[in-house]
């Protein structure tokens, strides 16, 4: 059962040191396993038990935050993979937690399905991504964990735990983005609907115009998202909506050169650029803001949801109530326009409908998000400490998995549900075998 895996999210060298995407995160694990079934993972968590070691499932170490960080048994999803059951009666697909959201696409459009709505890569695990609440856009449709029907996980004990509406109902209302502190999850059951199209136009437009026209833009799309180039006056939108067809997919030779050879390659080498000479950021980001024309297109929704992510950065998003987004994107370019901050990568917002999972960032709330990066091996400190004064003076709930500073006491109050998942933790979780410094922080002890 045990493995030694290389690159990012993988644990590599003599020293077996663990690394996140972003490379800001790294840990020594004192073993790690690999469970084939869910008996071996209840029995890598209580010989855990026996050893005194913590115990902490991974996903892609997709994650900013220190979340998936552990100094005891590191859980790694790779065998745990696949799909275990699809029922066309109840339109639900059930898999393994280590599955990658991208093979569940994949397997998914050959059965004629779909899930509703996903964020914008999909190279996560099901379990990795919903644990922190990962999201796209929507009016409508939430988070990828608000389509879950039901869990199956092992608690601290080694016992499996399984939860849905009607099973388990306070597990389940806690579980679905549970932070890895509720157990191991070992398989997920998704809603999912006939596979559909969704036609995306993709426009540039002024950041006055978009600020203007917010609401607008908002209400009458299923899925409206910009990104805001900082130093300029210049956004990106994009606005997908299901389609009665036909399927107009963007062509291969366009898509590489926009998807791969602009927003990958000419972007990586502007960034280069950039992190060697701060002082052309402004120029560069002027002239990225005007690369991308508009396009419009129609597919299948994991082909226009996610694209290719390959420039390393390392992000902060938090969820701001809906009616405060145009306030907080103006107080965030004041800032950025009279600091001597420098910043390549773009801003972007996107929206949720309020949902009923206990520590989800749309709990409760019609939610927008404001996500800001930094190209990896740039200072990030300064531009997101400035950006998290802004988000938290409007009650901002951050993203799980990136970065922030915000600890249990700060999340009591943004978080009218907090205590409920604490306690449902000291129920299943008492002597927290799936503790780490993360949870520590922002959990409480
Ligand atoms: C390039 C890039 C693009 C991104 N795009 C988006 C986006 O569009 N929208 C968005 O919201 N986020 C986005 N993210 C953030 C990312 O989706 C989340 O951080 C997600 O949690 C990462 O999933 P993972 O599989 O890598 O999990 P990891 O980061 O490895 O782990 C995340 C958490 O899940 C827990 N976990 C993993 N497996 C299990 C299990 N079996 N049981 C219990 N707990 C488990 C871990 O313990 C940890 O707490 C992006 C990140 C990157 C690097």
């Amino acid at each position: 059962m045990s493995s030694t895996r290389t690159a990012s999210g993988k644990t590599s060298g003599k020293n077996r040191t663990w690394r996140n995407w972003g490379g800001n995160v790294s840990a020594r694990p004192a073993r790690e396993v690999a469970p084939a079934s869910v008996d071996e993972l209840a029995e890598a968590v209580r010989r855990a038990a026996e050893d005194g070691l913590r115990v902490k499932a991974v996903g892609t170490g997709h994650s900013f935050t220190s979340i998936a960080a552990t100094d005891g048994v590191l859980i790694r999803p790779h065998l745990l993979t696949g799909i275990r059951r699809i029922d066309r009666d109840a339109m639900t697909v059930t898999v393994e937690a280590g599955t990658p959201l991208k093979r569940l696409n994949v397997a998914l459009a050959r059965e004629g399905l779909s899930l509703t709505n996903m964020g914008d890569i999909m190279e996560q695990t099901v379990s990795g991504a919903t644990s922190t609440g990962t999201h796209g856009t929507g009016r409508d449709s939430a988070s990828i964990a608000a389509q879950i029907k039901g869990l199956e996980l092992v608690t601290a004990d080694g016992s499996v735990l399984t939860c849905s509406e009607k099973e388990n109902p306070e597990v389940f209302a806690a579980a679905r983005i549970g932070l890895g502190a509720l157990g191991v999850v070992t398989a997920i059951t998704f809603a999912v609907e006939p596979v559909f199209l969704l036609t995306a136009r993709e426009e540039p437009m002024p950041f006055e115009r978009v600020l203007a026209d917010f609401d607008e833009l908002w209400a009458e799309n299923e899925h409206f998202e910009f990104y805001w180039f900082p130093h300029t006056g210049s956004t990106n939108t994009k606005r997908n909506n299901r389609s009665a067809g036909p399927a107009q997919p963007v062509g291969r030779l366009q898509g590489w050169f926009d998807d791969e050879f602009l927003s990958n390659g000419v972007f990586q080498a502007a960034n280069w650029v950039g992190r060697a000479v701060p002082a052309t950021i402004p120029a560069i980001a002027r002239i990225s803001s005007k690369a991308l024309s508009a396009r419009t297109y129609t597919d299948i929704p994991y082909e226009v949801f996610t694209s290719p992510r390959r420039v390393r950065f390392v992000e902060m998003e938090y969820a701001v109530p809906r009616e405060a987004v145009v306030e907080t994107l103006r107080e965030l370019k004041a800032m950025v326009d009279r600091s001597g901050l420098r910043i390549s990568f773009p801003v972007e917002v996107r929206t949720a409908p309020a949902d009923d999972i206990t520590l989800s960032t749309a709990s409760g709330r019609d939610s927008a998000y404001i996500a800001v990066h930094m190209f990896r091996g740039t200072p990030y400190r300064a531009y997101f400490t400035a950006a998290e004064r802004i988000f938290t003076a409007h009650e901002g709930r951050p993203h799980w998995g990136k970065v922030h500073t915000r600890d249990a006491k700060y999340f009591a109050g943004v978080y009218p549900r907090f205590g409920e998942f604490t306690a449902l933790r000291d129920r299943l979780d008492p002597d927290r075998r799936f503790q780490n410094d993360y949870l520590r922080r922002v959990l409480g002890s």
